[in-house]
């Protein structure tokens, strides 16, 4: 069922401290880590705590835990010191998504060129 943790889910497994990871801020609702593949010089990802496949299905089912994930995102750009910064919701394998537990990634640290790729 969705917001329930899954076994075979990674980023669930980041949440339970079964899988390591650099964490750079935590909440009640939501987890903030460094990703292992950075794309830029500062390169985080939030996550709701509780398991929803997307950003847009979690809206949908936890609304108020969706708006922790985006205020989250700005404070860890404050954190790191990008005054700007990016917000990137891969959704889709066609669109790049790789792990399916909601998850935004806050790119910063650099120019960030439009259109992006
Ligand atoms: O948007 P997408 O689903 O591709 O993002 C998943 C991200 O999770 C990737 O950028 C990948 O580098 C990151 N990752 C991570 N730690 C892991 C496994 C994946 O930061 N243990």
């Amino acid at each position: 069922m969705a917001g329930e943790a899954r076994s075979d889910c990674l980023f669930c497994k980041i949440v339970a401290g079964e899988v390591p990871a650099d964490v750079v801020r935590e909440t009640e609702t939501t987890l903030a880590f460094r990703d292992i593949n950075p794309q830029a010089p500062s390169h985080v990802l939030v996550i709701p705590k509780v398991h929803h496949p997307d950003a847009a299905a979690l809206a949908a089912a936890a609304p108020e835990i969706a708006a922790d994930v985006l205020r989250e995102a700005g404070e860890v750009a404050a954190q790191e010191g990008s005054e700007s910064y990016r917000l990137v919701f891969n959704t889709g394998t066609g669109a790049g998504q790789t792990v399916f537990h909601a998850h935004v990634h806050v790119l910063g640290g650099r120019g960030l060129q439009w259109p992006p790729g």
